[in-house]
């Protein structure tokens, strides 16, 4: 996708942010507006819109998102008291960024998640 894309930008290094985990296909960097104490966004390297179309277009790829999330929650100390994962989709589910990303959300109660 490259130039158009602000997360393609920070995989390409143009754009500054604060890694905080990098694999050779995945980068999971802090949130520029955190909602909770910790607050990660992990993504593929490679351009993805959104979770569906990598599900679809590379299940092995989604299943390192997954895994590279869970080692931060490992590394920010967050299995013990549990952290949210989650992929906004579309317009419906308030996804701002079309290259997907998961929120890696811990760090403090987060309560019901359609409160
Ligand atoms: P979405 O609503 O698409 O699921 O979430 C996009 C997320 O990207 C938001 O939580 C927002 O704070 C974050 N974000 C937007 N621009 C930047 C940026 O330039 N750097 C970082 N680190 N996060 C960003």
């Amino acid at each position: 996708m490259g130039s158009d894309c602000l997360f393609c930008r920070i995989v390409a290094g143009e754009i500054p942010a604060t890694v905080v985990r990098a694999t050779r296909n995945t980068l999971a960097f802090r949130d520029i507006n955190p909602k909770a104490p910790v607050h990660v966004l992990v993504i593929p390297k490679e351009h993805y819109a959104d979770v569906a179309t990598l599900a679809q277009g590379d299940p092995a790829l989604a299943g390192e998102v997954l895994a590279t999330a869970a080692a931060i929650a490992d590394d920010e100390g967050l299995l013990g008291d549990g952290f949210r994962l989650m992929f906004n989709t579309g317009a419906y589910g308030g996804q701002e960024v079309f290259h997907v990303h998961a929120h890696l959300l811990g760090g403090a109660p987060l309560g019901p998640m359609l409160a």
